[in-house]
């Protein structure tokens, strides 16, 4: 979805964003099913004996552990690294593309805990408003709705979001309060 509303706000500007769009996507994924091996006949059934085990498989990310990087943490609003640093551009991509979801979603949406390498992400979590759910427990734990709640008060703009060929409505303001200013 987001990389739709990328591509076509791309195609229909009057000239190129400033910026390279990074090439991000999630591993593949599926779930595999361990069965025991009972069977007596000579031809065992597809999906004979007793579930014993459920495993979660992943596509691998490779490049060792240096290759991994935890760009937004859960309930977080900003790149997890200051600028400059590595991996700062893709965290601020993704920083973006939370944006272009809570607007895509009508406030309803966002996914984060952004972690993984430069062209391959991991175990995110998805984030709601409380009105998805209805009450009820929906994404997990981790999904801390207030986070989509004070999305419009915490969101920052970065320079992707504030391309004119996107038109999103502009969020965030800069840090003026006492508190961040004494945190500094
Ligand atoms: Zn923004």
């Amino acid at each position: 979805m987001t990389y739709n509303f990328i591509d076509n706000a791309i195609a229909s500007a009057t000239s190129p964003p400033p910026f390279d769009i990074p090439c991000l996507r999630f591993v593949e994924a599926s779930l595999a099913l361990a069965h025991s091996q009972i069977s007596k006949g000579p031809v065992k059934p597809k999906f004979g004996g007793t579930l014993c085990g459920v495993y979660l498989l992943e596509e691998k990310i490779e490049g060792g552990n240096g290759a991994f990087t935890k760009y937004i943490h859960n309930m977080d609003y900003e790149p997890t690294m200051s600028v400059g640093m590595n991996g700062y551009d893709i965290a601020e991509f993704l920083v973006f593309t939370q944006h272009v979801q809570y607007c895509k979603t009508g406030g309803l949406v966002i996914i984060s805990d952004y972690q993984g390498s430069r062209t391959l992400l991991t175990d995110p979590q998805i984030l709601t408003d409380p009105s998805v759910g209805g009450g009820a427990d929906v994404f997990s734990e981790g999904n801390l709705e207030s986070t989509v709640a004070l999305f419009e008060k915490h969101h920052e703009c970065n320079r992707f979001c504030k391309w004119p060929g996107f038109g999103l409505k502009q969020f965030g303001s800069p840090v003026t309060s006492s508190h961040e200013s004494s945190a500094l």
